[in-house]
Order: C-alpha cells, then structure tokens, then sequence
C-alpha cells in the first residue's frame, strides 16, 4: 500500500474515471450472460476488475479489516455487517476495500471493541451493550428495557443528540461509532410454562442478557448469560427454564419451537436493538472526505437495510412457526407489563448514577422518549390499533 502523496487533480479525476469504467464493466458484464453465475461471482468479477484497473492506473488502495461479534455470515446480523463492508468497497471503486471476519476468526467476538481501539483491525461490527463493562453509558445505544423502537431510535440518534453523545462515550476509546443496523421489536421470549402474573417469574431460570436480566433479578428470577450457539442445548436439558433471542426469524433458525411451548410477546427487554458498527478514529482520520462520507453513508444504508431485513423475514418466519409448527403465540399479561415496566424505570434511573456521562445520557435518553410518547401515541400506535380492528 502506497502511502505516497497523490497530486489533488489526479484524485479529483481517477475516481470518476474509474466510476465509468467500473459501470462500463458491469454493463458488459451482463451483456448476453443473464443467467450465469450467482450474484455474489458477479460482484466477486466487479471487485476484481476494480482491483486490476487500479493497480493499472496506481491508485492507493486501502485495506481494511471488519472484525465481528457474530458467527461468519450469521443471517441478518453477521450478513448485515457484510453488506455494509461489501457497500463501502464498491461505493469507493475499491479504492477503500474491507473485508469482514467473523466472531473468532482473527479476534474472539467480544474483542472486537478492543481490537479496533487499539487499531488491530479498521473497523468493527457487533452491539453497543455488550461494553457497558467499559463505559456502562454504551448500552443505551443498543436497546434498554422499554427503551425506544427502531424508528425511535433513529429519530434520537441522528436528530436528538444521541449521535454525539455516543462519540463521546467512545472519544476515550479512539473509536467512532456508528448506527449500522436494527433487529426491531424483539420477542419476549420462550417458555415452557404460561405466565399468568409476576409470581411466575419467581425462581425463572432465563436466558436474558443486559439490564432485563437485571429486572427479572428484582423480580426474583434468576438471568442466565450465553452465547446464542449454546441456548438450544441449555433448554432441551433444562438447566434453563426460559430464553429469548431475537425475534421470529432468528428463532426460527435455532429451532426453539422443538422444545418450548409458548412465544411471549412484546420483547419489552429490547424493543428495538441498534447494531453498530465501530471505526478506529485514527484510520477513519487517514481517509479522505469523500471516502469517510462514504463509510457514514454506507453505515446508514446498512441501517435501513437491516431493519428492513428483519421486518420481511420476520412476517414470513411468524407465519411458519404459528401455522407449520403450531407454535402457541401469547401476550405477557397487561398486570406483568406494567410490573417490568415499573422495575425497569427503576433499573435505568440507577444506571444513570454510574458516572457523569451515564446520567447525561440517560437524562437525552428519557426526555427524547417522554416526547415521543405523545406524538406516536396519536400516529404510529393510534394507526397500528385502528387498522388491527
Ligand atoms: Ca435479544
């Protein structure tokens, strides 16, 4: 990698030329050759191209390294973060190229903060909350305990002052964060027996991460921490009772419905999860403007994308298990709602006590959420009620 000085006409010009050539080589590419080869050989041949055209013209190329909290190519999640470094690539003709490692292949998937702090690798995708051992400020950038939905959660992160609040969590750390996906409405989870009130989550062994973990220890349940790959076995010999997950779509995968009975809902532990995705500041610095707006976009496109990802499948995966595999869907009685609701604005305010930066936090947090109650109350929920009847 040359890190030679380009003269600023010779990068003004090349990256436009290259845009020509790049789109006159995908147009040729598809010319009389509809049917073969996949998507992914095709885009395989337009990374190639880009790569032998560059070399030919000497054009500084950047090589970064995406490492990841999920199993390679996880769906909707390990497959979000490989959309975003396959967007940032071909957005900038390959001039910035990333390519993605899964949880444990160059780092263990709760590395990866660390490994792009100190600059083992560029960039890094995975979930704000799993750091909260760092900065404990950090997991209101996921989702919190009858928190915000996706929607509103980009509504605070982009207009309501989330965003810069979070570079400063993360100014410490020589990270940028960046929103980068979201899981939406969660489930509340799988059961083996029906929760009639707040007495049946006495002595409920759950696998719940986070600060609903920390609600059902109020409630005198027992929150059980692990890694997706091992809940199924954890529940099939019963040294859980309960799990949740993600939502219908992931759940399906792990195949939960062979070996609990009833699908709780609403996930009022993560109600709409952002994923992000962390740039060491330092290589973020190197670029020029136009690739860092690059990386800024594409992360933003790989937030719609998940989002829209997960609301698709979702629908589809909810319909299997109900109508393919008899799963019996229920609501959390409104009496438990409003128990976890009460002990989980409990939890948050005590958050907000570890340090100055978590009560700043937690103070944008819960005022953007007490105005946005209002205005959805009268649009998103009063629409969703009126066309449900
Ligand atoms: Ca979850």
């Amino acid at each position: 990698m040359s890190k030679t000085q380009t003269p600023l006409r010779f990068k003004l010009v090349v990256p436009g030329i290259l845009s020509i050539l790049m789109l006159l080589s995908v147009m040729l590419l598809g010319c009389g050759k509809e049917e073969q080869g996949t998507m992914e050989e095709q885009s395989m041949m337009e990374e190639q191209s880009m790569m032998e055209e560059q070399s030919m013209m000497n054009v500084e190329t950047i090589e970064w390294k995406m490492v990841t909290t999920w199993p390679k190519d996880f769906p909707g999640l390990g497959t979000g973060a490989n959309n975003l470094a396959e967007s940032i690539t071909l957005m900038s003709g390959g001039r910035l190229n990333v390519t993605v490692y899964g949880g444990g292949e160059l780092v263990g998937p709760l590395e990866t903060f660390d490994a792009v702090s100190r600059g083992t690798a560029e960039m890094g995708h995975g979930g704000a909350y799993y750091w909260k051992g760092k900065a404990p400020a950090a997991q209101f950038f996921t989702s919190v305990p009858f928190g915000l939905t996706a929607q509103e959660m980009n509504g605070w992160i982009y207009y309501g002052g989330g965003l810069e609040l979070w570079e400063r969590i993360y100014e410490p750390f020589n990270l940028i964060p960046l929103a980068a996906g979201n899981t939406g409405v969660q489930m509340g989870g799988w059961f083996n027996k029906k929760i009639d009130s707040v007495d049946d989550l006495k002595g409920l062994k759950m696998r719940l991460p986070g600060l609903g973990g920390e609600v059902l220890k109020r409630l005198k349940g027992t929150p059980v921490l692990l890694p997706g790959g091992e809940i199924f076995t954890a529940l099939e010999t019963g040294a859980i009772d309960a799990t949740e997950w993600v939502g219908p779509y992931n759940d399906l995968a792990f195949g939960f419905y062979k070996i609990a009975k009833y699908y709780y809902y609403p996930g009022w532990h993560e109600p709409g999860s952002t994923m992000e995705s962390i740039v060491n500041k330092d290589a973020f610095n190197a670029l020029p403007d136009d690739l860092q707006k690059i990386v800024r976009i594409a992360a933003q496109a790989a937030n719609l994308d998940m989002l829209s990802e997960f609301t698709a499948r979702n629908n589809q995966a909810l319909d299997t298990l109900v109508n393919k595999h008899n799963v019996q869907v229920l609501k959390f009685p409104d009496s438990v709602l409003r128990k976890l609701a009460e002990v989980s604005d409990l939890v948050l305010l005590e958050e907000s006590k570890r340090d100055d930066l978590s009560k700043e936090v937690y103070d944008s947090f819960i005022k953007f959420r007490s105005q946005t109650k209002p205005w959805h109350k009268i649009s998103e929920q009063a629409y969703l009620n009126a066309r449900s009847k």
